[in-house]
Order: C-alpha cells, then sequence, then structure tokens
C-alpha cells in the first residue's frame, strides 16, 4: 500500500431539465441547432436585460438537492461572479454564492459492496456560458448554450480514489435522473466535472494544497485525469516539490496528462456581489414539503429493497435499479407473478429485443400489463412457455397487442386434449422407433427427441408435460 493517501472533492455541474433556459424564455434544447439560433437578448447579455428567475428550474434543483440530503433554504439569492471570458458576454455569471438554494448533504455510494457516505457541501443554481470551438487562427463562438440552467453540485473532500470519485458521479447522475431533474447526459455535455486533488501522507489529517482539474466531460476521463494528478503529485511531493499552492490544470484526452493553467483563483477573485436585477428567492415552507412529496425512492434505497423483495443477484438488483423506468417495470411485473419469471421475461427476452430495436424501456411496444399478461397466460397452462418466449412475444414486439388476442387470433393456444395429444405421441412413437426402443432400455434422453418430435408435429402447442406423460404411459414405463 502507497504512503500517500489522495483526497479528492468533485463540483459537478448538471444542466437542469426545464423547458426554458435559466433566466429567459428560449428553449433550453439547443441541441444539434445552428449556432446563435437560440438566443434572446437576455442570454447574450445585452445592455439593459432583466433577468427572470425559471421557477420550473429552481424546483427541479431543490428537488435535486432534497434527493442529495441537503437542507434546504427558505431564503436564497443569486449573485454575480464577475470574470471575463469571450464565452461569457455578460462579463459575470449569474450564480449563488453565500446563500444558495440549499446545504449540507449526503450521499450514500457503493464501494465494494460497502456503503460509504460522502458529504454534499452544497447545491446552488447558476447558468452556462457559451461555447468555444477554435480552428486553426480562429475562434467561433456560439451562445446557445448561454444560459442554460445548472445545478452546481460540490461534494467535501471525502473521496479517497478515483474508483470512488467515479462511483459517487456515476451515482449523482442515477439521483439527477430518477428526480427528473436532469438528464445527465454526457455526450450532449449535460454533466461536466470539476475534481479536486490533493495527497498526503497516509493517517495526516490535515489538507494540503490542491489541484483542481477542469471540466471533465466523461466518466473515463474523470478517473483517468485523477490517477494521473495522483501520480503527478506523489512524483513532486517525493523530488522534495509537493504543491505549494493551488493550482487549475487542464486534462489532455488525447495525451492523458494534465496541464497547469494557472493558480487557483479564490472567491475574492470574483467579486461576488448580490445580483441587482433579481430579487432574494423566498420560499414557502409549505411549497418545499409538497415538493419533497414528490422525491421518489432512490437508486440505491431501491437497489437494497428489490435484493431484499425478490431475492436478485446483486448484479441484476443494480441493472434493475440503474433507470427508474425500468425498475418500475419488473417491479409491478414481479409482484403481479412472481420475480423468477419478471426477471427472465423483462431482465433477458424484453431487455434483448428493446437493444436488437434499438429502443429504450419506456419506448417498449410491449407494456408491463402485456408482460404480465403473458406470463399468466402460462402460468394457467394457455400457452406453452417456449411458444410464449417464442413466436407470441415476438408477435407482441411487431404488434404491440394483447397476447391474449394474438393467442385467439393465431390460435396459439397449448393443446391439454388428452386424445389429441395420444395421436401426437403415437405417431412419434411411430416414426422415431429407435428412440423408443432406447426410451424402453431406460436411456431417457431419448424422451428429449421423442417430446421434440411431438412438439414439432403439434407446432409448439402440446402441453409438454402431458407428452411426457402419455409418452410414458404408452411404452408402458
Ligand atoms: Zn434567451
Ligand atoms: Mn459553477
Amino acid at each position: 500500500m502507497s504512503d500517500f493517501e489522495s483526497v479528492i472533492g468533485l463540483e459537478i455541474h448538471a444542466q437542469v431539465s426545464s423547458k426554458t433556459k435559466m433566466f429567459c424564455s428560449c428553449d433550453n434544447d439547443s441541441f444539434g441547432k445552428a449556432p446563435n439560433s437560440n438566443v434572446c437578448p437576455i442570454c447574450m447579455g445585452f445592455p439593459g436585460m432583466l433577468p427572470v428567475p425559471n421557477e420550473e428550474a429552481i424546483e427541479k434543483g431543490i428537488k435535486a438537492a432534497m434527493a442529495l440530503g441537503c437542507e434546504i433554504l427558505t431564503h436564497s439569492k443569486f449573485d454575480r461572479k464577475n470574470y471575463f471570458y469571450p464565452d461569457l458576454p455578460f462579463g459575470f455569471q449569474i450564480s449563488q454564492f453565500d446563500e444558495p438554494v440549499s446545504l449540507k448533504g449526503e450521499v450514500e455510494i457503493l464501494i465494494n459492496g460497502e456503503k460509504k457516505k460522502i458529504g454534499i457541501t452544497r447545491l446552488h443554481l447558476e447558468n452556462d456560458a457559451g461555447k468555444l470551438t477554435h480552428t486553426g487562427s480562429d475562434t467561433l463562438l456560439d451562445y446557445n448554450r448561454s444560459g442554460t440552467p445548472l445545478m452546481e453540485i460540490v461534494s467535501e473532500p471525502d473521496l479517497r480514489s478515483a474508483t470512488e470519485a467515479k462511483e459517487y458521479a456515476e451515482s449523482i447522475q442515477k439521483i439527477l435522473r430518477y428526480v427528473g431533474s436532469s438528464d445527465c447526459d454526457m455526450e450532449k455535455g449535460m454533466m461536466r466535472f470539476d475534481a479536486s486533488v490533493s495527497i498526503r501522507k497516509r493517517g495526516d489529517q490535515n489538507l494540503n494544497p490542491r489541484a483542481e482539474i477542469k471540466n471533465l466531460n466523461s466518466f473515463r476521463s474523470l478517473e483517468a485525469a485523477i490517477n494521473y494528478e495522483i501520480k503527478r503529485q506523489i512524483k513532486l511531493w517525493e523530488s522534495g516539490d509537493p504543491l505549494s499552492i493551488e493550482q487549475t490544470v487542464g486534462w489532455d484526452d488525447d495525451r492523458g496528462t494534465t496541464q497547469v493553467m494557472r493558480t487557483k483563483e479564490s472567491a475574492a477573485d470574483y467579486r461576488y456581489f448580490p445580483e441587482p436585477d433579481i430579487p432574494e428567492l423566498s420560499i414557502e415552507p409549505q411549497q418545499i414539503e409538497s415538493w419533497r412529496k414528490e422525491v421518489p425512492e432512490l437508486p440505491l434505497k431501491k437497489y437494497e429493497r428489490f435484493l431484499q423483495t425478490f431475492q436478485l443477484q446483486e448484479q441484476e438488483a443494480r441493472f434493475y435499479s440503474e433507470d427508474s423506468a425500468l425498475a418500475d417495470y419488473f417491479e409491478q411485473v414481479a409482484e403481479a407473478t412472481n420475480a423468477k419469471s419478471a426477471n427472465s421475461f423483462v431482465g433477458t427476452i424484453l431487455i434483448k429485443a428493446l437493444k436488437d430495436k434499438n429502443l429504450s424501456i419506456i419506448d417498449s411496444p410491449v407494456s408491463s400489463a402485456q408482460m404480465i399478461q403473458l406470463i399468466q397466460l402460462i402460468e394457467s397452462g394457455k400457452v406453452s412457455n417456449n411458444l410464449a418466449k417464442g413466436d407470441l412475444f415476438n408477435w407482441m414486439m411487431e404488434t404491440g397487442q394483447d397476447p391474449e388476442r394474438i393467442v385467439e387470433e393465431k390460435g396459439m393456444t397449448q393443446v391439454s386434449d388428452t386424445s389429441r395429444i395420444q395421436a401426437f405421441c403415437e405417431t412419434a412413437l411411430k416414426e422415431n422407433p429407435q428412440a423408443a426402443e432406447d426410451l424402453k432400455n431406460g436411456k431417457m434422453k431419448a424422451m428429449g427427441s421423442l417430446v421434440g418430435a411431438v412438439m414439432k408435429a403439434s407446432k409448439g402447442q402440446a402441453n409438454p408435460q402431458l407428452v411426457n406423460e402419455t409418452l410414458k404411459q404408452l411404452l408402458g414405463l
């Protein structure tokens, strides 16, 4: 084990999934739009513009903060964070400084099957800047993103490795999606990370100067950048020249290295002051309580409940609890039927079919109610297991029709009529004399090919259990 311990905290910026931008009525979905086509004087920072806070964004931000166990402040305000950058036409960002919407929360994450608590310092709301594209000696500006509502979630320095940081970031993604506060689509830049990394001798309690790695936009680069930064700092320490001041560094994905950009700015450098164009935010306690009721069960809780209630493997419980729509679907089916059938029909058959069609669970042609019907048709002996999992299910995926209707229209009902089964079996024995002989001599393997022959002749509709019994009877076994 290394002599050093790494101390890591994350700042996560996540785009709030509101209809409009943070302070104007521009569409909050700029994806694929022509550059600078989704802007107005407010989000372009024109002189005299008057920002109006977006109620939906505030509600979604506060619900996210609740899911992160944060204390919600009934009084908060927006502040100007002053800095110059070409993608920020205002010359300042509207953010929240000393009175954010929420403070002091806590999230539990699973590390090697053990729960670990990660402190949340705060969640505040702010607007995003535009986008710069450097091409050769030119720089292009697209302000479509300008004014996009963001939640900034700051953690305590409670993380001890790149793996923990990644697990924490993934947990936050799941939670924000569950609550419906952000889609967290990394490919569309809806979630980004800044990681503060410092090291200390194992056993020490002090915090040493840190490096902040800016703007990591994938889980993979988050993990790689932290690992690189830890190694760099250990090397500096061992060469007798540890970090003495805080640094801001950038991650170069192609080269796999961090580069020092500047010494880190402190709050005083930003000359924060209350945003004079926006009145202080005051939220009624009743409003807060009614929002709290809408915060759903969180992924880790659901995971644990699924493990217990449905006796799933850890892997399976994790898979279902990853996505709240999938979790709901699975739970509805498991409750109406049983966990074993639900696991097989939802976890294996449906998921595979959806993947083949490139559909998500919300767009599934087979509803959970239809899935329940399908499983009940097998349990009541109306259709055979094989037919249900094969032709019948495929037809449901194609048409979205109720299984009962398909069974009736396509004549898929299982044959349990003993005289018809007997006829099928007699033919099978006659046509497969060798297998019949083997079975008589106690070679039970031969049973499989005889049952197979009957199933084929009956187009999968014979009740396999009856076929089994009838074959034995006919052979006097
Ligand atoms: Zn606008
Ligand atoms: Mn920020």
